[in-house]
């Protein structure tokens, strides 16, 4: 048994204080009988809705998934190009990608159908640590690292200050691998701020989010997470 406003929350439909707030404007029914008090409790044959909409109830899964570059980060694409659920096709659960990795980043991607603990993870508020691996052009100078960790300005503001370290760097091909730790997850963030110091992003990859890396993976290997990864991630 679970309490309604968690159901309609893990659904992805509202947060639960808006789940509590939908519940008190009478705009939620239990088989088919509207439910105005918070703290009921339905069982996985009652039938929700929200505004008349049936609220699709699945187990709640989480997964990772080493993305390849080439793959798109969404569920489909009109194009017809790969996308990130493909690899879970033989799950028959409806997850999606917690957040987006370009189509030509590679790298660590969460996926769950746990709408409540995506939005959770989303969240600014939250901060969560991704660390990339990004090749560029050129060799970055001493200023032009200090302006990453500092923070850049972009059309969308300020970046917060970020880790930045040199892995190495090839002088003959004047080229330089760069790991970049940030705490915010902007479109294109990384392509952007290495493009605003003059080094434009060659090759990206998420090596970490958070405390998850891709120790024995493969790209286009996934795995499923842990329930005390996932607890830890909350
Ligand atoms: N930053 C980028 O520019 N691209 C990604 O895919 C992820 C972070």
């Amino acid at each position: 048994m679970e309490r309604l406003q968690k159901v309609i929350a893990h659904a992805g439909i509202a947060s639960r204080r808006k789940a509590e707030k939908l519940i008190l404007e009478g705009k939620v029914k239990v088989n088919g009988n509207v439910v105005r008090e918070l703290g009921v409790k339905v069982s996985d044959q009652d039938q929700v809705e929200v505004n008349g909409i049936p609220v699709e109830r699945e187990e709640p899964v989480y997964y990772m998934l080493y993305k390849p570059r080439g793959v798109i980060s969404s569920v489909k694409d009109e194009k017809g190009r790969k996308v990130v659920t493909d690899y879970f096709k033989e799950l028959d659960k409806r997850i999606y990608p917690i957040g987006r990795l370009d189509y030509d980043t590679s790298g660590l991607l969460l996926l769950t159908n746990d709408g409540e603990f995506a939005n959770l993870l989303m969240h600014p508020r939250y901060k969560i640590e991704k660390v990339y691996i990004v090749k560029v052009k050129g060799i970055p100078n001493k200023m032009e690292l200090k302006q990453l960790e500092k923070g850049v300005l972009l059309e969308d503001g300020m970046t917060l200050p970020a880790k930045v370290k040199v892995k190495s760097i090839d002088k003959r091909k004047k080229t330089a691998i760069i790991e970049l730790a940030l705490h915010e997850g902007r479109n294109r963030q990384v392509r952007r701020m290495f493009e605003k110091i003059g080094h434009p992003v060659m090759k990206l990859k998420r090596e970490k989010y958070a405390f998850l890396d891709l120790q024995g993976m493969n790209p286009g290997d996934i795995r499923e997470l842990t329930p005390h990864e996932v607890k830890q991630l909350r």
